[in-house]
């Protein structure tokens, strides 16, 4: 049977890896980090002695890796020992010119490809509902899609090479500007004399609707399974937030997009990170703004 390759075994790509095992795959898996590699040995993964050990006898190849930099450096590594029709994955969070650079790399080796960066976090991971925002050709998608659904609930197509990180960060961007639109929002409350539970009794059934309220809600007690009640604890950490925001940022400059509010959540999650709080949930920035709001 063909393997799957799989590069990046961490907090993600452990339990991806784990979820193809499950579902009748045969994984052939490396990380640089001896832990990650042991842990999905136990998991079912069998674990190659390098990158290009991963790739030699498989069909597809997917990558989960920190950033751009570790996916180029690794795509070029393992591109010149790759079949030709090999199909690679990119699964990780990068920089939408890295992407493309990487769809490029491989391209010119007869190699296809999908960006696929998810959302869902590592409890999405874990449950394999996880979703995929995928860039690339349609003859890829239709290939790299059954795959993709092993480890996910959704698989959406964005268009051309790419444009999963474009959708990646677009919405990250939202969620990072609407969690600090709602933590202000209770801290206001808060200094005017509104419970918690009354703002949100409204504001969920009201205009302000948003899912940093609904489902994620910055204070304890409306929403019982957010982070807000397990003392913050990720979830989806405020440095990731923080990444993704960058990113943002540095592809709304590259295309000359104005995203003020983008930029300025940018800026008040680097503060957040510079206090200490990296890893904490990014909804505990609302830590920040209560903060702010004592020393004005
Ligand atoms: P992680 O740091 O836990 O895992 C990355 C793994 O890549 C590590 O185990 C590391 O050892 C390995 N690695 C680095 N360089 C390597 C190399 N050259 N060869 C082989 N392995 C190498 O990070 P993570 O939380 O699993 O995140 C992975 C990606 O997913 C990131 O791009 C992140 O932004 C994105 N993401 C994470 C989450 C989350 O909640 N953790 C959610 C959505 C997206």
């Amino acid at each position: 049977m063909p393997a799957i390759g799989f590069i990046g075994l961490g907090n993600m790509g452990g339990p991806m890896a784990a979820n193809l095992v499950k579902a009748g795959e045969h994984v052939l898996g490396f990380d640089v980090v001896p832990v990650s590699r042991e842990a999905s040995a136990r998991d079912g993964v069998q674990i190659a002695a390098n990158a290009r050990g991963t790739v030699e006898n498989a069909d597809i190849v997917i990558s989960m890796l920190p950033g751009g930099e570790h996916v180029l450096s690794v795509w070029n590594d393992i591109v010149p020992v790759a079949r030709q029709g090999t199909l690679f994955i990119d699964c990780s969070t990068i920089d939408v010119e890295s992407a493309r650079k990487a769809h490029r790399l491989a391209a010119s080796r007869g190699i296809a490809t999908l960006d696929a960066p998810v959302s869902g976090g590592v409890g999405g991971a874990k449950a394999a509902t996880l979703t995929f925002m995928v860039g690339g050709s349609e003859h890829a998608f239709a290939r790299g899609k059954p795959v993709l659904e092993r480890m996910g609930k959704r698989v959406v197509h964005c268009g051309e090479a790419g444009n999963g990180q474009v959708a990646k960060i677009c919405n990250n961007m939202i969620l990072g500007v609407s969690m600090i639109a709602v933590s202000e929002a209770f801290v206001l409350g808060e200094k005017l004399g509104l419970s918690h539970q009354a703002l949100f009794d409204v504001a969920s059934a009201s205009s302000g609707q948003c899912w940093s309220l609904t489902s994620y809600c910055p204070v304890p007690g409306p929403v019982p399974a957010s982070p807000a009640n397990n003392e913050y604890k990720p979830g989806f950490a405020a440095a990731l937030m923080l990444k993704d925001l960058r990113l943002a940022k540095a592809a709304a400059d590259s295309v000359k997009a104005s995203t003020t509010l983008g930029a300025k959540a940018a800026r008040i999650y680097e503060d957040f990170a510079q206090q200490g709080h990296s890893a904490a949930d990014f909804s505990a920035i609302i830590k920040l703004v209560r903060e702010q709001s004592e020393n004005r």
